[in-house]
């Protein structure tokens, strides 16, 4: 194949996820309208992903905007766009999940077993948090109702370290996004802020669809990215905002091969996998009542098709349930066919609410492990993290910058981790860029500007920016 013609830019941005537009809305807002942005998929949003299902608009990805109103004294960004856009959202407190824990006959444990096993998985958790010694091993609870609030605990809620920060800074509460538009409505409205459109419709060419990028290929002075299709970007500097599961997997390779601590990094950090699976069900079996949202089962399994939730209160009427699974199940389910996945979860159901729930009409099985543009969920920083790896983590390596929610050290794991870590890399390197133009003009002016400037334009007409390239290639 012949080489294609590159495309150049100031600033190529690769991944159009919440960070990925975020750092490219903050580099046009700055006046830097030189770039462009390539994303694998065939949308923009990322993680933040809706899909239609039985009727109404599921979220595979982030569904909840965590961090809100009580106790915060800043506003989550992501609530203060939620609010601009209108997009309908519904309080969510998965408190009283413990109070429905059933086992595999169909009953709910007494409200005195399940409160004692949750303090103790607390007590153990926060022990394990802290460092000191427990009673108990923390990760080998014995019982299926220990196994499933361990679970709750440390799969379905992120086991961070107290306080934490996202509820610290924005407030205790959680919201669920049940809005036709889906979550991703956010990402597409700060897109559209900046990226020009035609009937409502992106149709910017400085974003560019389906291009997997392969290779980054640095040199002093820029950066040359190829895609799958060989189409070619030549950029002076580059803002990688992948997933930490993208950077982990070879997809990408690195000319020169990316520094040992910066591999080290990206290998310490670990990936959440968290699996949605959405069953739709052609009438309701399962209480209504607001305290029953949320219920669990206890089986000897850890993370077998332990937390459920009734979608109710987003979508009443719309008979669906959604059953959480997380890295080994979720990796388990992936492998297998969606049938066999349905077959699985009836069998549970059935054990919980008796023979005669219905079977299941519809079934939406998310693979986020599989997806080789995300390879797992989110990030989750081991406890105990030291600064130092994180530092290293979001640092950039020669004319490449790295974003995303992983770079983010108060808020990695959030969808508002991901927008700030696009806005905090966009200022590193438009920072980095005025350094660079200053010491530019700085050696330019020095050695060569009186003299160029005086004769050559006088003698050839030569423009400004080429004399200002004649210094640079002279140097
Ligand atoms: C199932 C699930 C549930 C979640 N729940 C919540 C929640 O309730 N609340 C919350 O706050 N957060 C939640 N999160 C986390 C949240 O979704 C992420 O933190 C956030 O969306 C990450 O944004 P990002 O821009 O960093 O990465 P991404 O959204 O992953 O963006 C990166 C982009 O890079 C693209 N890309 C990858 N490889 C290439 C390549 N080679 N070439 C070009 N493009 C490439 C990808 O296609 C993607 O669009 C959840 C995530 C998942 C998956």
């Amino acid at each position: 194949m012949e080489n294609p013609t590159p495309t150049k830019c100031s600033v190529l941005i690769v991944g159009a996820g919440i960070s990925g537009i975020t750092a490219a809305k903050q580099l046009a807002e700055n006046g830097v309208e030189d770039f462009v942005i390539v994303e694998a998929s065939d949308k923009i949003g990322g993680r933040l992903r809706k899909e239609d299902f039985g009727g109404v608009a599921v979220e595979l990805g982030a569904g909840w905007i965590a961090g809100v109103g009580v106790g915060g004294n800043k506003t989550n960004p992501l609530w203060e766009m939620a609010r601009q856009s209108n997009l309908h959202t519904c309080f969510s407190d998965y408190s009283n999940a413990r109070f429905n824990i059933y086992d595999n006959s169909g009953n709910i444990f007494p409200a005195e077993v399940a409160a004692e096993a949750y303090n103790k998985a607390v007590e153990s958790a926060v022990a394990k948090l802290n460092n000191k010694e427990s009673d108990e091993t923390p990760t080998s609870p014995k019982r299926p109702i220990d196994l499933a609030i361990d679970f709750m605990l440390h799969d379905f809620e992120m086991a961070e370290v107290e306080p934490i920060p996202t509820y610290v800074d924005f407030g205790d509460n959680e919201f669920l996004v049940a809005d036709k538009r889906g979550y991703e409505h956010l990402v597409y409205e700060l897109a559209k802020s900046f990226l020009s459109t035609s009937d409502a419709q992106i149709m910017d060419t400085r974003l560019k669809l389906n291009n997997v990028v392969r290779t980054m290929e640095q040199s002093r002075t820029g950066v040359v990215v190829t895609t799958e299709d060989d189409n070619v970007y030549e950029a002076k500097y580059a803002i990688l905002s992948v997933s930490i599961g993208v950077l982990q997997s070879n997809l990408i390779s690195f000319t020169p091969p990316l520094p040992r601590w910066k591999t080290e990094a990206i290998s310490n950090i670990d990936i959440m996998v968290y699996t949605k699976v959405f069953l739709k069900f052609p009438h309701r079996f399962w209480p209504s009542d607001s305290d029953k949202e949320f219920f669990m089962y206890a089986h000897q399994t850890r993370g077998y098709y332990t937390f459920w939730q009734s979608m109710e209160s987003a979508y009443p009427g719309s008979n669906i349930l959604v059953v959480t699974l997380t890295n080994v199940e979720s990796k388990r389910i992936e492998a297998q066919s969606d049938e066999e996945t349905k077959t699985e979860a009836m069998g549970v159901l059935r054990a919980m609410f008796g023979a005669h729930v219905p079977e299941a009409s519809d079934i939406l099985v998310p693979r986020w492990w599989n997806n080789r543009f995300q390879r797992g969920s989110y990030s989750f920083y081991p406890v105990h993290v030291d600064h130092h790896l994180l530092h290293c983590v979001k640092a950039p390596v020669g004319r490449i910058f790295f974003s995303g929610e992983h770079t983010s050290e108060k808020f990695n794991g959030y969808v508002h981790g991901g927008y700030y870590s696009g806005m905090d890399t966009s200022k590193a390197l438009i920072e980095e860029m005025k350094t660079e133009i200053a010491r530019e003009n700085e050696t330019q002016s020095f050695l060569f500007q009186p003299f160029l400037a005086l004769t050559l334009p006088q003698v050839f007409d030569i423009p400004t920016h080429l004399l200002h390239r004649l210094a640079k290639a002279i140097i």
